[in-house]
């Protein structure tokens, strides 16, 4: 985890004199040194002088452009600063921007309130001001609007520090493909070069026997070493295959991750896609090894699908060192359950299944494929975890990308599947399966998708925003007639 920090910047102006300027200043450190001591922010606040003149506004944006820990700017007007004097330090702004809408004083203090206080308390005022010339400009920003200190407001405020390093460090994901796109499959095709411009991920290819390569030179001791580690951790499904065998194909997966991730390291890369059908001298495809090397926070898509394997990266960025994680995953919309009262989808994918999200034991098997033409692959199997999440679908729409979020929760299937040799997850879209998935289907949203328990849809919504592309939502309040008519008029703006 980066050891970034957030700028807090208190606006007012020179009008009002030196004692209310030393109070304002005041006033700010103490609310810096409460929100840093609060366990509610996963990012340190940093107190900034108090900005009263354009130039000094300039100047401090610049300067938080150019410092690389700098991941955001808090902005707050304390008393009124006639937003003019903002234009020129917010057209410099390249860093993510938190308007916190908020009063030092809770309360209006009746007995002793009069001009003076009013003119030193006027947030109100002062960031309605402040507020009116984001607006004007165009420009993207949040808006929080609370008392700092509650613990909700707090909690906001750490929502979008993970929101905004993931504004950032998206230009830090690189993704490589050691196969391209499955053959005829659109939804998880895209403009590379786009996605650069847009999202700042760099999409290399490799040659799949590379990596292949790198795998073959992985010493026999450093796979016996993490072959023990796994015996350890998980549970052994043996189901009547020979031990020695069953041993064998584990340790193929232990020398695929280790060999993967020195590749990955070794060439700067934090995400990866590979295809079944593309496998060059590798003996199996990588299950176990790309359930792990998701787990370390590795992004990953299935068949090709690097838009997806970029957005498990950044989405896996966006928590972490989340206390309580409940994890973040690649997933697939496989199969549906249309009993009514118990509606949903089993989502799974052929082995790629982060283990983040599991819940309970993880054993591993191993089952032929029936797709592909490698040996038997060992994979972790599980049951994922209950609960409300997110599934979130990036999709070229030729013109723009689309992100689509959907709340969902993460059930328990009724029954366990035996037969099932893959991990799996099981959920109900919101607002219910058949507005959910209409809706997904209506927007163009993708089988495959980016999924979190740890994220909200207001921060990838926000992501989104930041990024300037699209974001579609489908929850509770989500009805066919507004969300199809939302598309249209979003067709419109993106034009
Ligand atoms: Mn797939």
């Amino acid at each position: 985890m980066k050891k970034y920090q957030f700028w807090f910047c208190t606006g007012s102006q020179d009008l009002y004199g030196d004692e209310c300027l030393a109070h304002v200043a005041e006033h700010s450190r103490i609310m810096v040194e409460k929100l840093n001591q609060s366990g509610n922010l996963p990012y340190e606040v940093v107190w900034k002088p108090t900005l009263i003149t354009s130039d000094l506004i300039r100047k401090t944006f610049y300067e938080a452009n150019g410092d690389p820990c700098c991941a955001g700017v808090i902005t707050w007007m304390h008393t009124f600063s006639p937003a003019k004097s903002w234009i020129a330090g917010l057209q410099e702004c390249r860093k993510p921007l938190l308007h916190l809408h908020t009063q030092f004083n809770r309360e209006i203090p009746y007995d002793e309130i009069d001009m003076d206080f009013m003119n030193e308390n006027q947030s109100a005022h002062g960031d309605r001001e402040y507020g009116h010339i984001f607006s004007r400009l165009g420009m993207e920003r949040k808006v929080i609007m609370g008392y700092w200190e509650d613990a909700v407001v707090q909690k906001r405020i750490g929502a979008w520090m993970r929101t905004a390093v993931g504004v950032l460090e998206s230009r830090n994901v690189r993704v490589m493909r050691i196969a391209d796109n499955m053959r005829n499959v659109a939804v998880t095709e895209g403009d590379k070069v786009e996605a650069q411009i847009k999202f700042g991920w760099t999409v290399d290819a490799y040659p799949v026997n590379e990596i292949a390569e790198a795998v073959q030179a992985v010493s026999k001791g450093d796979i016996d070493i993490l072959v023990e580690e796994y015996y350890s951790k998980y549970e052994i499904l043996l189901e009547g295959r020979n031990e020695k065998e069953f041993r064998e194909h584990v340790a193929v997966q232990a020398g695929i991750e280790i060999g993967f991730e020195r590749f990955l390291e070794e060439k700067n890369y934090q995400a990866i896609v590979t295809h079944f059908g593309d496998l060059g001298s590798l003996k199996q495809l990588p299950g176990l090894a790309i359930q792990r090397l998701m787990e370390k926070g590795y992004g990953f898509g299935g068949e090709g699908d690097w838009k997806t394997a970029a957005m498990v990266r950044v989405m896996k960025i966006m928590t972490e060192g989340m206390k309580d994680a409940k994890g973040t995953s690649f997933m697939e919309d496989y199969t549906y359950n249309l009993v009514p009262g118990k509606e949903g989808v089993l989502e799974a994918h052929m082995l790629e299944v982060c283990p983040s999200i599991a819940d309970g034991r993880i054993a591993i098997k191993e089952q032929p494929l029936s797709m592909g033409d490698r040996e038997d692959p060992a994979r972790l199997v599980f049951m994922a975890k209950e609960g409300p999440a997110i599934a979130t679908s990036l999709i070229d729409l030729g013109n723009r990308f689309r992100l689509i979020i959907n709340e969902v929760d993460c059930k328990k299937t009724e029954k366990p599947m035996p037969k099932l040799p893959v991990a799996t997850a099981f959920w109900t879209p919101r607002p219910n399966l058949q507005t959910g998935a209409e809706a997904w289907i209506y927007a163009g949203g993708a089988h495959h998708t980016a999924f979190s328990y740890d994220l909200t849809a207001e921060q990838m919504g926000d992501w989104a925003d930041a990024m300037g592309i699209e974001a579609v939502y489908i929850d509770q309040d989500t009805t066919i007639r507004r969300f199809r008519n939302e598309l249209k008029w979003n067709s419109v703006y993106y034009r």
